[in-house]
């Protein structure tokens, strides 16, 4: 059978493959422990819930514009107006199937074949394939270790080339947890409105953020750069709401035009009743919630920073927001896929590894997990890095 090239270059989500692995060992009756989600382990709370239920009740049971509801898009002007001092209209923006989607429309409307995208290293894993399904090119910027994972903006400057059209900024960072401050922002912003590169800025863990730092929008640093600049965010993440599956994207109309068009074929509007459901986790006053979240993630970090401190094998970079912890596994002398597969197998503790996000020597531990599940993951891990 001839199937595409374009789709069989394309690698499988390893962050989803691993954790529905570990579900189905576990489900088998293994006593597994899982450090491998993405996505909070909290319950969508219950107003939400009862939205849904009412909507569902009235029969708000049919297509809905194929960029998402009038009322959901103004809810996201109103939340980007107040979280981000952003001034958006409905018509620049678009409600898709997660923040994911959302991105993956983005690229398929802002790139042409052989264009160029730059990614910062280690990027989310979905990054470089949607790239390439977009007709692009990934190009991979060197990984700072020495200026905490950040984009260093002399080698964004290098890399720039007549066809780069895009960069991609993912703050608070999955996987390391890294948050960009206002002018490490502006600096970028500088270069990318010089060279007329658009940035894709992806804030899907704006509300996860610890120690008391803030979360900036690069669209916040100027107009030139809220110009240049697709917000991306959504519901999945900040009110734990991964299954209902809203994200959006907000910036200028044409582009917005575009990928409405792009979805109107795809894939129609999203769900009516998320929709519902996220306008009311958007307008609803949730903040007592997410900073309970926020200070249970807090702890479970806390938790793990103590439990490997003075480890030479697994060594954990401080995460400032997102729930995930990167570890250097340098010191073990395998690959970060060895590592994972054996740790799996012979301990049956679930990670991911560092690879697919372009850090080979490190692996991704996610603490959207209780308390005791991170200690027994944390002691299984250390008695076993004790073999290499
Ligand atoms: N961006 C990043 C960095 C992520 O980790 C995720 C995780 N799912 C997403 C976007 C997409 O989120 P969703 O599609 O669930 O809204
Ligand atoms: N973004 C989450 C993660 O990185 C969820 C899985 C996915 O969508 O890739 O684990």
């Amino acid at each position: 059978m001839k199937l595409s090239e374009k789709i069989k270059k394309i690698a499988p989500s390893a962050t989803l493959e691993i954790t529905s692995k570990a579900k189905a060992l576990r489900a088998s009756g293994e006593d597994v422990v899982i450090l491998a989600a993405g996505e909070p382990d909290f319950d969508t709370p219950q107003i939400i819930k009862d939205a849904a239920l009412k909507a569902l009740d009235s029969g708000y049971t049919k297509y809905t514009p194929a960029a998402g509801s009038v009322s959901l898009k103004k809810a996201i002007c109103q939340k980007l107006k107040k979280d981000n001092g952003l001034e958006y209209s409905p018509n620049e923006v678009i409600v898709s199937n997660g923040a994911k989607h959302s991105i993956y429309n983005i690229l398929q409307v802002l790139c042409s074949d052989g264009d160029e995208v730059l990614i910062i290293p280690p990027f989310w894993l979905s990054y470089p394939e949607m790239v390439k399904l977009a007709g692009a090119t990934p190009v991979k910027l060197s990984m700072r270790k020495d200026n905490f994972f950040k984009v260093d903006p002399n080698d964004l400057e290098r890399a720039i080339t007549s066809k780069t059209r895009v960069l991609i900024l993912n703050s608070p960072s999955n996987p390391t947890g890294v948050i960009y401050d206002k002018d490490e922002l502006k600096a970028i912003a500088e270069i990318c409105v010089k060279n007329k590169i658009m940035i894709i800025s992806d804030e899907i863990y704006e509300k996860i953020i610890f120690d008391g730092n803030e979360h900036f929008s690069i669209a916040e640093v100027s107009p030139e750069a809220k110009e240049a600049t697709i917000v991306i965010n959504g519901v999945s993440k900040s009110h734990s709401m991964t299954g209902w599956r809203i994200g959006y994207a907000a910036g200028d109309k044409d582009v917005i035009k575009l990928a409405s068009t792009l979805q109107s074929h795809a894939t129609s509007g999203p769900c009516s009743i998320s929709q519902v459901a996220a306008e009311c986790a958007i307008l609803s006053d949730l903040e007592d919630v997410m900073d309970k979240n926020r200070e249970t993630f807090q702890q479970r970090r806390d938790v793990l920073i103590e439990g490997f401190s003075g480890e030479d094998k697994i060594k954990p970079f401080k995460p400032l927001g997102a729930f995930y912890l990167f570890c250097d596994i340098s010191k073990c002398g395998v690959d970060s896929m060895t590592f994972s597969k054996d740790l799996l197998e012979e301990k049956n503790v679930a990670v991911i590894p560092g690879g697919p996000f372009g850090d080979d020597s490190a692996v991704r531990i996610s603490f959207a997990t209780d308390i005791e599940t991170i200690q027994m993951g944390i002691d299984r891990i250390k008695e076993w890095v004790k073999k290499f």
